[in-house]
């Protein structure tokens, strides 16, 4: 299929002409003329499903036709992302998809100053992007209104509410126009998305597009079992046993982000970080210089690298394995995007077992276990097997707003008894 029977205007289908878009991919093709007939949409899918055009392209198309011209202080369209740099990264898309058009776009979110962001809207904006923290601050100080506000895009609305922005969001949507057209995009679908969704649209239509299999299986993943003590010093053997090349890890938090790329720094390993400790410029630079192969190394955490469109990445190495069996898919999708394979190394000690088990009844296989002979563990990571019984009380989580826990992957008797 190609994009002509979508029903989209010429300056957008030459735009994906010159982007090399020949194909639609599945949401893309359920969801454009959907959005364009004015439906409402609640869509489960990841990053790398081509999901931020399937709701750009009709967002910008609509906007085009109706003409309307945005007031000062004004916006038409309203994009929702949990984090900045998914921000930055849905407003490239837009302003990509838009270079025909006559419209603006712009992105407001926390961690650098507010007043240049205020002085950007006072000309008014067609589409904004917009973390809801700062959307919050700028709405209270009168920097933005709603009243011309046609569509709202929510994008990752799970992990928005992950992050805890499930008050900012009620705030933000008792503020904003009855009358619209809503566009919610969620990798998973708890219960409080669910109430999120019958609260906020009408009469949607439902996507489900789940990648997982097809990311997972072009991605050859194992486990090194290791002692929790001994994880940096195997990392550095693994590092110049194998020479790794162009390679994404994860650690599950910001310290531990910090104290590797301190070790390979060490090492004169060229390496750069993200989280959520530093500072907006610096983490969009690091970024950059990852994606332009200036730094082969690039450490995140999940938060900090949600969603985060890095093509073609040949190695994921998970540090630590994520708390969240659901962060697991995003981490390695990345290595195994538009049919190019890759591979998923993951450092597991024996206290990361239920994240082990919990993550491999996700993706509904075992993971191979290789491991390195000078790093035979001392605390054994004992056996899982796939599925059992569901926990009678799961942990509770730490924040009672955030579901993660509550809403992912129930599991129960993951040890062989043995
Ligand atoms: P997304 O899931 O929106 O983050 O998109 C993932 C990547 O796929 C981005 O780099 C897009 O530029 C690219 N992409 C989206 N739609 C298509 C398409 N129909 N054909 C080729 N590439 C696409």
């Amino acid at each position: 299929m190609t994009f002509a029977p979508l029903g989209l205007i010429d300056p957008l289908q030459r735009t994906l002409e010159e982007l090399g878009y020949s194909t639609p991919t599945a949401i893309q093709e359920q969801a454009i003329p959907a959005i364009l007939k004015g439906r409402d949409l609640l869509a489960s899918a990841q990053t790398g499903t081509g999901k931020t055009a399937a709701f750009a392209l009709p967002l910008l198309q609509t906007l085009t036709q109706q003409g309307s011209v945005v007031a000062s202080n004004s916006v038409r369209a309203l994009v929702l992302t949990p984090t900045r740099e998914l921000a930055e990264q849905v407003l490239q898309s837009l302003q990509r998809y838009s270079e025909q058009l006559p419209l603006r776009s712009y992105a407001v979110y926390g961690g650098v100053s507010i007043n240049p962001q205020m002085m950007a809207l006072r000309k008014g904006v067609d589409v904004l992007v917009a973390t809801p923290g700062r959307l919050l601050d700028l709405y209270r100080q009168n920097a933005i209104k709603f009243n011309q506000l046609q569509v709202l895009v929510l994008d990752e609305a799970d992990r928005m509410l992950d992050l805890g922005f499930a008050d900012e969001l009620d705030q933000l949507f008792s503020a904003l126009p009855r009358k619209r057209q809503t566009l919610l995009f969620s990798a998973t679908f708890s219960a409080l998305i669910r109430q999120m969704a019958d609260g906020l649209l009408r009469d949607p239509l439902t996507i489900d597009i789940s990648p997982r299999n097809s990311a997972i299986d072009s991605v050859e993943q194992w486990i090194i079992p290791v002692d929790k003590k001994r994880k940096t010093e195997l990392f550095m053997q693994l590092l110049s046993e194998r020479q790794w090349p162009q390679t994404l890890v994860f650690a599950k938090t910001r310290k531990a982000v910090d104290q590797l790329l301190e070790a390979l720094q060490a090492q004169g390993v060229q390496a750069d970080c993200i989280h959520g400790d530093r500072p907006q410029p610096a983490r969009l630079r690091a970024l950059t210089r990852f994606k332009d192969n200036e730094v082969s190394m690039l450490i995140a955490t999940d938060v900090a690298a949600r969603g985060l469109d890095i093509a073609q990445l040949p190695l994921v190495i998970n540090f630590d394995l994520p708390i969240n069996a659901e962060d697991y898919v995003h981490r390695i999708g990345r290595s195994g995007r538009a049919g190019a394979s890759g591979e998923a190394i993951s450092l597991v000690s024996a206290d990361e077992v239920r994240q082990l088990a919990a993550i491999e009844t996700l993706i509904q296989q075992l993971l191979q276990r290789r491991e390195h002979s000078d790093f035979k563990p001392e605390h054994r990571v004992p056996e899982t097997r796939l599925g059992g019984q569901l926990v009678k009380k799961p942990k509770k989580p730490k924040k009672p707003k955030v579901p993660g826990g509550k809403n992912k992957v129930h599991l129960g008797n993951w040890f062989d008894e043995s």
